[in-house]
C-alpha cells in the first residue's frame, strides 16, 4: 500500500517556524517512502480563517520546499474543512445512529463549577451530567438553548505505538470522558473532522505536535465506529523559546514572513532546523529535498526541541 501523509494547517495566522518544522517532518517521512503528500485547510472556524491567509501559507510552503500531490488551492472546495460540513453531517447521523451521541445543555460556567477532575493538560474530564438525560428533560431544554453533542466513551483502555513517542496508553472513561463533537453553534470540532478526513483521504501516517498525544486515543474510538483504518502517528517533539515556553502564533517574530525577509534563502532555515531535529549534524545550509534520502524517524528526538539559536541572533 501506498504511504500517504499530509499536511493540514489552520490559517488564523501566518505559518510559524514550529508548523514549518511539523511540515518538514511529515514531508520528510511521506517522500523517503515514496508516498502521497496532501494539503487540507483547516478553516472550521472559517471567519478567523480567510481564504487570502490560506493562500500565504501555500506561498511559504513551496517557497521551503515542500511540495503535494493533491490539495490546496489547486484541488479546490473539497480541500477546505469549511466547505466540508455536508460530509460531517453524514459522518455524525452514522454515530448518532449507533446511539453514541448524546445531547450536552452545559453551559461553559456549569462546566467550570462541576466537580469534574482535571486531565493533565488542564482541560477537564466531563462528569456526565447530560449523559442520562430523559426525552423529556431534552425536549424541554431544547426550548431554552440548542445543545452541543458529545460521544459516549466506554470504559475501555485504548493503546498504540507512535512512531516517534512510543507506547502510549489511556482509559478513555477515566482520562479522556465523553467529549464534544459538534459545539452548540453547529461548527465541527476538531475531532470529528481530522478523523473524517483523514480516513476519506486515505491518509496512512499523521504526524502532529506531541501536544496532541492524547487526542488521539479518542479519535482511534472515533475511526473504530466509523469503519475507516487507524494512520500510523508520529507526535514530533515541539519547538520551545529559550524561555522553555512552546512557540505559539503569538511569536509574530518567528513567522515565515519575518524569517523569509531576515533569511533570504530557504536552504538557511532549512539547515538550522534539520540540525535542531537530529537530521544533520551542522546547520550548513541544506536544501529540504536533501534530507530526504537519510530521513529516519530513530534521529528525531522525543523530548521538545530548544529553537536554534542561530535563528535567534
Ligand atoms: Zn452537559
Amino acid at each position: 500500500m501506498t504511504v500517504c501523509g499530509r499536511f493540514a494547517p489552520t490559517p488564523s495566522g501566518r505559518i510559524h517556524l514550529g508548523n514549518i518544522l511539523c511540515a518538514m517532518l511529515s514531508w520528510l517521512s511521506v517522500r523517503s517512502k515514496n508516498g502521497r503528500y496532501l494539503l487540507r485547510i483547516e478553516d472550521l472556524d472559517a471567519m478567523r480563517c480567510p481564504r487570502s491567509l490560506a493562500d500565504l501559507i501555500e506561498d511559504d510552503l513551496k517557497w521551503f520546499g515542500i511540495d503535494w500531490d493533491d490539495g490546496g488551492s489547486a484541488g479546490g472546495d473539497p480541500w477546505y474543512q469549511s466547505c466540508r460540513t455536508a460530509i460531517y453531517d453524514r459522518y455524525f447521523d452514522v454515530l448518532k445512529d449507533k446511539g453514541l451521541l448524546y445531547p450536552c445543555f452545559c453551559s461553559r460556567a456549569e462546566l467550570h463549577t462541576a466537580q469534574a477532575p482535571h486531565r493533565s493538560d488542564g482541560t477537564y474530564i466531563y462528569a456526565g451530567t447530560c449523559r442520562n438525560l430523559t426525552p423529556e428533560q431534552i425536549a424541554e431544554k431544547s426550548k431554552r438553548r440548542p445543545p452541543a453533542w458529545r460521544v459516549r466513551v466506554p470504559e475501555r483502555e485504548m493503546s498504540f505505538t507512535d512512531g516517534c513517542q512510543g507506547v502510549y496508553t489511556e482509559n478513555l472513561a477515566h482520562d479522556c470522558g465523553d467529549f464534544i463533537i459538534r459545539r452548540s453553534d453547529g461548527v465541527y470540532g476538531y475531532q470529528l473532522a481530522v478523523v473524517v478526513d483523514d480516513g476519506l483521504m486515505g491518509v496512512t501516517e499523521v504526524v502532529r505536535g506531541s501536544d496532541l498525544l492524547n487526542s488521539t486515543p479518542r479519535q482511534m474510538y472515533l475511526y473504530e465506529q466509523l469503519g475507516f483504518a487507524i494512520p500510523q502517528f508520529y507526535h514530533m517533539p515541539l519547538l520551545t523559546a529559550p524561555d522553555g515556553r512552546r512557540l505559539s502564533k503569538r511569536d509574530g517574530d518567528l513567522d515565515l514572513g519575518v524569517l523569509r525577509e531576515k533569511f533570504g534563502r530557504p536552504e538557511l532555515i532549512v539547515g538550522m532546523l534539520a540540525k535542531a531535529a537530529g537530521l544533520r549534524p551542522t546547520a550548513q545550509p541544506v536544501q529540504l529535498s536533501d534530507l530526504v534520502a537519510d530521513f529516519s524517524w530513530d534521529k528525531i528526538p522525543k523530548q521538545d526541541i530548544a529553537l536554534p539559536e542561530e535563528i535567534l541572533q
